[in-house]
C-alpha cells in the first residue's frame, strides 16, 4: 500500500485552546483562508476550563461552556481532527491519527495536563480538568448529600479532601464550602453529619506563584466559609476511604488532587530544552531556538520575561500570546521587520464562591463582590461567542431563582436510591 500524499499548508496550529483559538481570530488576511492556514485538533468541541469548578456545583450549565471547534474556523481556516502523536522538526511534518501533516510554519498550543498523584495514590484521587472530571465530582456531591440526609451516619460520606492550595485548589474549595451552605438552607431535613471541606497544601502558601495578599485574602476568606486549609502538609497516603496527611486520618468520601500542571506529551517529541514541568524553553518570538519556525504558545512553552520572569501556565498569558503571533507572522511572511513579545501584565483574579474573589489588576489589589464583579466580567469577555456568553449570564441571574442544577434540595429524591 502506497503511504498517504501529506496534507500541507503553510501555517499549522495544532491546539483549538485558548492560545490556539486567539492566534486563529487575529489571523492577517493574507493567512486568514481556508488553505493557508490549518487548525488541528483531537477534539471538535472546546469547553471553556476557567469555569468548571462552577459546573462541579450546579451553577453553570455544562452546555454553556462547550464550544464547537470547527465553527471557530469557518471563513478562517481548514479544520483536521485529528490527535498529533509526533512531530519531525526536520522534515516539517506532524504525524497524525489522520496522516502526515506538512508546514511551514508551526504553532504548537496543545496546552497541558493535570500532574497525577504519585502512582501509589493514583487511584485514591479523582483529578479536576476537564468538563468530564466536574460532572463526575458534581454527581459525587450529590449523591453523598443525599445519603447523608437519609441518615447515612458515616465518617467520611460528606468530606471533601482537596490536594494542592494553587488557584484550582482555591477556587474548587470555595465553591464546595458554598454548595454544602447552600444545600443546608434549602433542604428541609438536615445531613446526617455536619459537611467538611478540607484543603491540603504541602506549602505554607495558598496560591504561591502570585502576590501574597492573594494568599492572606485566600486564607482568611476559605475559613470564613467554613474551609479547613491544612498548611505544611503534604499528604503521605490515601485510599478509598480517606487521606492521610502527616499523623492525621481524614476520612473522606470525595478526594479530589489538584496539584499542578505539566505540558502536554507532545513536547517529548520536539527534542527541546524544558522546564521541570515539561514546558519548552522559548526565545524573545516564543519559537524555539533551534526551530525558529517552532512557536509554543500558552501552556506548552515558557517565557522568560525580562520583568516578570518565567510566565505562568494560564490562560491570560496564552490569550497575549495567539494574537502575538498572528501578528509575527505577518510580518515574516511580507518580509517586514519582526519585533520581540513584549508581555502586558493584566494582572490576576481568583474565584473565592459566588459572593467573592481577589484580585490584582491595573496596579490595584481588592477583594470582595467588587473583585467577583471583575471575574465575572473577564469570563464573559473571553467565552467563545455570543451563545456561550448569554447562556452562562443567564446562568449566573438565574442561580438565586431556579438554584443549582444537577442537586436535589426537595428532600423527596433523597428518600429513593
Ligand atoms: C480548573 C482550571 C481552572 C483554571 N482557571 C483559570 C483562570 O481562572 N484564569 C486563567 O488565566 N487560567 C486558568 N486556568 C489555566 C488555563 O485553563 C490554561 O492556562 C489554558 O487552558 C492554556 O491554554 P492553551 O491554549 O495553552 O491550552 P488549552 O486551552 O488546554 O488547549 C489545548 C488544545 O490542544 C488540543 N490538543 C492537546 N494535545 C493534542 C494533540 N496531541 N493533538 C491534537 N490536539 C491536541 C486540546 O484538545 C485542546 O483543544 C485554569 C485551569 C484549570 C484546569
Amino acid at each position: 500500500m502506497t503511504p498517504p500524499e501529506p496534507r500541507r499548508s503553510r501555517v499549522v496550529v495544532v491546539g483549538a485552546g485558548f492560545a490556539g483559538a486567539s492566534l486563529i481570530r487575529s489571523l492577517p488576511p493574507s493567512l486568514r483562508r481556508p488553505g493557508q492556514t490549518l487548525l488541528v485538533d483531537q477534539e471538535t468541541e472546546w469547553d471553556f476550563i476557567p469555569l468548571i469548578h462552577e459546573v462541579a456545583v450546579g451553577r453553570v450549565h455544562p452546555d454553556s461552556v462547550r464550544s464547537s471547534i470547527p465553527a471557530l474556523c469557518r471563513g478562517r481556516c481548514d479544520f483536521l481532527r485529528a490527535s498529533v502523536e509526533g512531530i519531525s522538526p526536520e522534515t516539517r511534518t506532524l504525524h497524525t491519527s489522520a496522516g502526515p501533516v506538512e508546514y511551514e510554519y508551526l504553532v504548537l498550543a496543545a496546552g497541558s495536563r493535570p500532574t497525577p498523584p504519585p502512582a501509589e495514590m493514583a487511584d485514591s484521587f479523582g483529578l479536576f480538568w476537564s468538563l468530564g472530571d466536574a460532572l463526575s465530582l458534581r454527581s459525587a456531591l450529590d449523591e453523598a448529600w443525599r445519603d447523608s440526609v437519609r441518615g447515612d451516619e458515616a465518617e467520611g460520606t460528606l468530606t471533601v479532601t482537596l490536594v494542592g492550595g494553587g488557584a484550582t485548589g482555591v477556587e474548587l474549595a470555595a465553591e464546595i464550602a458554598s454548595l454544602f451552605d447552600y444545600l443546608k438552607k434549602r433542604t428541609p431535613r438536615p445531613p446526617a453529619r455536619e459537611p467538611r471541606v478540607v484543603l491540603l497544601e504541602a506549602t505554607d502558601r495558598l496560591l504561591g506563584w502570585l502576590d501574597p495578599y492573594f494568599h492572606e485574602v485566600a486564607l482568611r476568606e476559605l475559613r470564613e466559609l467554613g474551609v479547613e486549609v491544612r498548611l505544611n502538609t503534604p499528604v503521605t497516603g490515601a485510599d478509598g476511604d480517606g487521606v492521610s496527611a502527616g499523623d492525621e486520618r481524614i476520612p473522606a468520601r470525595a478526594r479530589v488532587w489538584t496539584a499542578g500542571v505539566h505540558a502536554a506529551p507532545l513536547n517529548g517529541s520536539l527534542d527541546a530544552e524544558t522546564d521541570g514541568s515539561g514546558r519548552a524553553a522559548l526565545d524573545g518570538y516564543l519559537t524555539l531556538p533551534d526551530h525558529p519556525e517552532i512557536y509554543v504558545p500558552g501552556d506548552a512553552g515558557v517565557y522568560t520575561d525580562p520583568d516578570h520572569g518565567p510566565l505562568p501556565p494560564t490562560a491570560s498569558v496564552a490569550v497575549q500570546q495567539g494574537p502575538w503571533i498572528a501578528r509575527d507572522l505577518d510580518r515574516r511572511t511580507r518580509g517586514r521587520e519582526r519585533r520581540p513579545f513584549s508581555y502586558f501584565d493584566r494582572g490576576y483574579v481568583v474565584s473565592l464562591g459566588p459572593e467573592s474573589a481577589v484580585a490584582e489588576a491595573a496596579g490595584a489589589k481588592f477583594s470582595g463582590p467588587k473583585a467577583q464583579a471583575l471575574y465575572r466580567s473577564i469570563f464573559l469577555y473571553y467565552l467563545r461567542g455570543r451563545r456561550a456568553r448569554l447562556l452562562t449570564g443567564a446562568d449566573w441571574s438565574m442561580e438565586r431563582t431556579i438554584g443549582r442544577l444537577g442537586f436535589d434540595t426537595t428532600g423527596r429524591l433523597a428518600d429513593r436510591r
